[in-house]
Formats: C-alpha cells, structure tokens, sequence
C-alpha cells in the first residue's frame, strides 16, 4: 500500500492529525494496535472526557522547555477545538478550574472524530501489529501484519507508556531513538503516590477520608483536594504533585485548606478549654484524621491544658504535615508519561524532526506533559493539528 501519510496511533493526537491531513487532499492511513480507536478519550473524565481547559499557558505544562508547546496551542486554541464539538452538536460544562467536560459521554468525542475520520476519506487500520519501521528512498517503509506500508511522511502518534492494559506501547520511543533523536527520561506522571509498609501502617484507618487542602514540593504547590488510599496518597492534588515530585523528596500537605487550624483552637480554648484536642480538631477536619492529628502530636489533656506553643505545633501538623513517598503507582494507574522525545528534536510549529525529514512525532510520546485539568487532551489535538497542516 502506498500513501501520503501513514500515521502509528490512532488515539487523541493520531486521529486529529488524520483528519487534517486527509482534509487536505492527502492519502492518510491511520494504523492502530488495539480493536477501537480512541480509548483513551473513551474513559477519560470519569466517562465524560475534560477535553481542553480554559486557562491554556505555558505553566500548566511539564517539560524541559515548556514554551515549546506554545507555538501549536496558540495555532489550535481551546476555542477551536469548543467551536469543533459545538459544530457536532456536542453539549459541555465547566466543572471547575477552567475543566470543560461533555455534559452526556466521552464517547461522543469518540464518535465525532471517526465520522470526521470517515468523511475525510482516510483509512483506518485496527488490530494491526508494526514489526518494523525504516527510511526508504523516498518516505518510510512500515512492515505491518496486514503487509508493508510504503509513506511519503510518518507520524507518530502512539502515546505514552501509561496503562499498558489498554494498548500502551514504547514503540514511539524506540522509533525515535532508532532515528537518533533524544529521549528526556519517562516516569508515570498524574499517579497517586505510595508509602512504605512503615509509614503506611498508622495512615491505613484513614483509607477513603478526604479534604480539600493542598500538596506541596519544593515551590510548587496545588490547592486542590486530597484523598488517603490504603496504599497512599491520591485524589487532584496528590495528582498534580505527583509530575513534580521525584523520589526521596518530602512532600508537605496542608489538610485544611480553608480554616486556620491554630485561630481555630486558640478560639475554642476560650469557649469550651475543657474538650478534647481531636473534639475541636473534627470541627474543621474529618473525624478520624483529627485523631490521626492528635495521636501524631504526642499531647495529652484538654484543649485548655495546652500553652500557645503547643496549639501552634498542632497547627503546624494541620498545615504542614511532612509526608515521605516512597514511589508511585506506576504506569498501571498514571494518567499520563512524563518526558519522551525532546522539544529540541522537533520544529514546534510542524512537530517534524530537524533531522529527518518527513518524520513527525505528537501528543504524548513528546516530552510535553499538562497538568491534571484537560491539558494533555488540548496537547494532542494542538500538536495534531499543527502536524496535520504539514505532512
Ligand atoms: C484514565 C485516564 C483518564 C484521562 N483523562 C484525561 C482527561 O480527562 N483530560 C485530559 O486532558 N487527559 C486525560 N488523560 C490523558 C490523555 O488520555 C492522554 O494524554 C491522551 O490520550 C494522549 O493522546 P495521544 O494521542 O498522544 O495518545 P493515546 O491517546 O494514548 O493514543 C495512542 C494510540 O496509539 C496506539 N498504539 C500504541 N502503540 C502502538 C503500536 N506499536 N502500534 C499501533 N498502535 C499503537 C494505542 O493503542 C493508542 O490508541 C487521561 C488518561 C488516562 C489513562
């Protein structure tokens, strides 16, 4: 088979590019490993995909240069990619912090992408397996199960490593180190966090309790909620953190986000001294975290037996208690891979590699990561977009 365009992945990223490309009169083949296109976006945003955000910027990206990623979100905004579900008659919401979501079902998505897929004209191969990949005299050969694939231009699309029960590979990885071009290390980014069997012990009666406070590491910091899991740490902020942080490092949580816990005991020391420390802890945390909070604070007695240093020290606990990771997850329940094939490597206007022509790598086998929130999705139709005005 011979085409303008062949295209590995048809996920986000993959089938955004196949359109564009397609629409501009090129002969696309889009060639997938797993039975169904798009699975990702099928079970994202709990079933309802957070498709984009609001506050596209720089900042809300992880990677070695950031700002690379600007020049194709700039190109395909948030508000193309709103105007485009608008047009299919998709209805969404903002849910919080600039998240948009589809009001009824992620697979909406799914199923506009491949009607604009059909209507394109491009060709969709499912359940086909890549054995190999080489430059050709002109263009690319692709060795597939269903026979060799001769391209004028290849696009990867295949993603990250995160969940490898849905189809998750390394093979973009390989293609780009095959091509000689860098890798910037990956790890599982978006992914709750772990504790030793030694810290993890007294944290265990807290499994399912959650607050909306804030996680730290180093200077970075999100206000968002957290949840204990019988294995860590997870929920929004533990997530987001999560991208930042790296092994050995303290992380500190702030369990309550609203209340000023030593305003708070101070005030009621003078209303009611003679009720437990965890009585007046419960008023502003979960019940069975202010008894975490007093059994780590080693006091003994009433409210009004403590001096100020000792309520500010169980504030301090409230505000900044010290937790030590041990890992994370992994890719089995990760969001998304951190790192992948350098910025420096690609044109960020075209994602074509500066040093093979015709090669062409989007979404997020790019060492291009967003933050929890519809970044990532954004990414992988703006980096498509802006390859599929190329090839
Ligand atoms: C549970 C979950 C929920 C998420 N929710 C959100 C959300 O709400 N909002 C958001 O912005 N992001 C979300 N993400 C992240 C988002 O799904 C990804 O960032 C996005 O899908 C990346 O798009 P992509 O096209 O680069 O890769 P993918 O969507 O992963 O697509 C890659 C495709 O390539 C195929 N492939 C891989 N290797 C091969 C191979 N060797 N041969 C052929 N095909 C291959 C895969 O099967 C897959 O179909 C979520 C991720 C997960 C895991």
């Amino acid at each position: 088979m011979q085409v303008d365009v062949a295209i590995i992945g048809a996920g986000a990223a993959g089938m955004f590019c196949a359109v564009e490309a397609a629409r501009r009169g090129k002969r696309v083949l889009l060639i997938e490993g797993a039975a169904a296109p798009g699975e990702k976006i099928r079970i994202s945003g709990g079933g309802r995909c957070n498709f984009t955000n609001l506050g596209i910027a720089a900042d809300r990206f992880v990677s070695e240069n950031p700002r690379f990623a600007l020049s194709a979100l700039k190109r395909y905004t948030q508000w193309d990619f709103i105007a485009r579900i608008e047009g299919a008659g998709i209805a969404w919401h903002e849910k919080t912090l600039g998240q948009l979501f589809c009001d009824g079902s992620a697979k909406q998505i799914v199923a506009m992408l491949v009607a604009d897929l059909e209507e394109s004209g491009a060709t969709l191969w499912l359940k086909t397996e890549i054995s190999d990949v080489q430059q050709a005299k002109t263009g690319f050969r692709i060795a597939t199960s269903r026979g060799v694939v001769q391209a004028e231009k290849l696009v990867m699309a295949c993603g990250g490593k995160s969940i490898p029960k849905m189809g998750a590979t390394s093979f973009g990885y390989k293609v780009a180190e095959q091509f000689g071009l860098g890798i910037v290390e990956t790890r599982p980014g978006l992914v709750p966090l772990t504790f030793a069997e030694q810290e993890l012990e007294p944290l265990k009666p807290l499994a399912g309790v959650s607050v909306t406070g804030s996680v730290a590491t180093g200077k970075t910091r999100f206000d968002e909620a957290l949840l204990f899991t019988h294995r860590g740490l997870s929920g929004p902020a533990v997530l987001q953190i999560s991208s930042y942080w790296r092994e050995g490092q303290p992380i500190s949580v702030d369990l309550s986000g609203q209340t000023d816990a030593g305003a708070h005991l101070r005030e009621m020391r003078g209303q009611a001294g003679r009720i437990a420390i965890r009585t007046a802890l419960a008023q502003i945390l979960p019940e069975r975290l202010a008894r975490y909070i007093e059994d780590i604070s080693a006091t003994t007695g009433n409210l009004a037996d403590q001096s100020n240093a000792t309520l500010d020290r169980i504030a301090g606990l409230v505000h900044g208690l010290e937790m030590r990771p041990v890992g994370t997850e992994g890719y089995r329940t990760a969001e998304v891979t951190l790192g992948g094939v350098t910025t420096d490597a690609l044109d960020a206007r075209t994602m074509e590699a500066k040093t093979v022509p015709g090669l062409y790598f989007i979404g997020e086998v790019v060492d291009v990561t967003g933050w929890l929130g519809g970044y990532n999705f954004q990414w992988a139709w703006s980096s498509g977009w802006a390859a599929g005005q190329a090839v």
